[in-house]
């Protein structure tokens, strides 16, 4: 994937790789918005057309997988050593930044990864950055710290599965929370969720001289063992 001299110029110099007009600061990384949209719809629409005439997408040879055996290895081969060689560097794996302790990536491009998956656009990791400085990145339910590629979750307040479900793109529904806790929530709402772990404290074991203590039961475990 090597660039053009111009092209490389241009990115090197925060121009756009195929206008040439300035980058902006909006998560694009080669082109302008305007560019990079331009860009995302035409491979699209080049990819679509090769899945529908049955052809790889790299070499439009006839394939009916995306892309045929050749061109898989060739890609996946070029994604390790590119992996390895920013590696070695400490680099992030989308550009020449530094990478995250834990992630591959720098925080920006930690952040457009999520948008992509989460939104199908990279273009909202701005709005993820902000959701995790407005939350002091903690997590919203337990307050404890939140780690990019670590212990990072979004969740919606108002579950998918909730009537009043305001969609996927309702960002004031959106929080991060850690991985743990989300796993735990699953598909309640935040009342219900609320509410189901007060249930928890209030009446499990140990809590409220109800049932054992902690260390009690652990007593009464080992004695059972030996
Ligand atoms: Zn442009
Ligand atoms: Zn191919
Ligand atoms: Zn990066």
């Amino acid at each position: 994937m090597a660039y053009a001299p111009l092209e490389r110029s241009r990115i090197e110099g925060g121009l756009c790789k195929s206008c040439g007009s300035p980058r902006g600061d909006d998560g694009t990384s080669i082109r302008c918005r305007r560019c990079a949209d331009e860009a995302a719809e035409k491979s699209q629409a080049h990819r679509d057309k090769m899945r529908a005439s049955r052809l790889c997408i790299d070499c439009r040879s006839v394939s009916d997988t995306a892309y045929c055996g050749e061109c898989r290895d060739k890609r996946s081969h070029h994604r390790k050593a590119r992996k390895a060689r920013k590696e070695k560097l400490g680099q992030c794996y989308d550009c020449t930044g530094d990478r995250l302790a834990t992630t591959i990536y720098c925080l920006k491009h930690w952040a457009e990864n999520t948008a992509r998956n989460q939104f199908r656009s990279s273009s909202y990791a701005t709005q993820l950055l902000e959701l995790a400085e407005r939350q002091n990145w903690k997590c919203y339910y337990t307050g404890q710290p939140l780690t990019p590629g670590l212990d990072m979750s979004l969740d919606h307040k108002i579950a998918k599965a909730d009537p009043d479900y305001p969609g996927d793109f309702a960002f004031d529904n959106v929080v991060w929370t850690t991985r743990q806790l989300n796993a735990v929530k699953g598909a309640m709402s935040a009342g219900d969720f609320i509410a189901f772990c007060k249930a928890v404290a209030d009446n499990a074991p140990g809590v409220d001289g109800r049932g054992y203590a902690p260390d009690e039961a652990r007593t009464i475990h080992l004695r059972l063992a030996a």
